[in-house]
């Protein structure tokens, strides 16, 4: 085990963090010590020795030799040490810069594991604003369930949170699965929904071809079959419902209907309706399941 040696100043260290202060006062036997000696040493075997020289690097305002760059384990890290020490409030600007730095870098290249560590720091910083976004990427970029943190010890808010998006996510998966069932229902059976007033000629083929074209369209946009549809992003469906642009095939042909009837082409819902109604769906859960998230889940 190789072992790392940080001199620092008790006056600093007691500044910063409360726990230090104990540490070095009255009621510990290094703080006795201190009042006689020159220098105590106190050993911290469970502490990573990079993240504890990061975190009295900004203990003694020397910003100039801190990294400009952690990665979101490493943040997590200063993150659960600084929770330790109590000294959150010290790094608070340090923090916020090596968060926003991570989060601005890789925007939605981030991966899964990274929002969650940057969740679960942000919770241990206090970072109300950080925390939402986090919460509200996990749930729309993350394809299956998200994972909890691997940290020692347990996040509360970190685990009700994630449980939440979870939970979240199941629903409204679901709800696209419903939704795009009950269309498909309801479009390819356009023939017996309008059977009072509609009767086609024998011959009449509309029904048929818009059918096979719609569920098409909805393959070709892996909307369809709704089995498949969990193991994308609820970003990644959203967009491909946006995005959805039905087009009917050119041998799609009404007939004259058998009088006093109608051909059912005349209560079909057109192919650009039908495509505006996808959107406006995953635009209406977007805008939800955006919202779920916009209150902070810190105390
Ligand atoms: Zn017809």
């Amino acid at each position: 085990m190789r072992v790392v040696q940080i001199r620092v100043s008790s006056a600093m260290m007691s500044y910063g963090s409360p726990v230090f202060k104990a540490m070095l006062g009255n009621d510990f036997k290094e703080g006795r010590q201190l009042k006689t000696a020159s220098r105590v040493e106190i050993q911290l075997p469970d502490d990573n020795a990079r993240v504890m020289v990061i975190i009295c690097q900004v203990l003694h305002l020397r910003h100039y030799a801190l990294p400009a760059d952690l990665s979101s384990s490493e943040i997590l890290q200063v993150a659960a040490l600084a929770d330790k020490y109590d000294c959150v409030e010290a790094l608070r600007f340090a923090s916020q810069h090596w968060m926003s730095k991570r989060m601005d870098s890789m925007g939605t290249a981030m991966s899964t594991p990274d929002r969650v560590n940057m969740l679960a720091a942000a919770c241990l910083l206090h970072n109300a604003d950080v925390f939402r976004r986090m919460a509200q990427n996990l749930s729309m970029h993350t394809r299956g369930r998200v994972p909890l943190p691997n940290i020692g010890g347990q996040l509360a808010v970190v685990d009700e949170t994630i449980t939440r998006i979870n939970d979240a996510k199941t629903a409204c998966l679901r709800e696209v699965a419903e939704f795009v069932e009950e269309i498909v229902e309801e479009q390819c059976c356009v023939r017996a929904a309008h059977d009072s007033t509609s009767r086609c000629q024998d011959s009449c083929t509309f029904a048929e071809v818009r059918s096979s074209a719609l569920l098409l369209h909805l393959r070709a946009y892996k909307l369809w079959p709704v089995t498949q549809l969990e193991q994308f992003s609820l970003a990644e469906l959203f967009h491909r419902s946006t995005k959805l642009e039905i087009k009917w095939p050119p041998n799609l042909r009404r007939c004259d209907g058998d009088p006093p009837f109608h051909c059912v082409a005349n209560f079909a819902v057109s192919a650009r309706d039908l495509s505006g109604i996808f959107g406006d769906k995953a635009r209406h859960l977007a805008v939800y399941y955006m919202h779920a998230w916009s209150a902070p889940g810190l105390a």
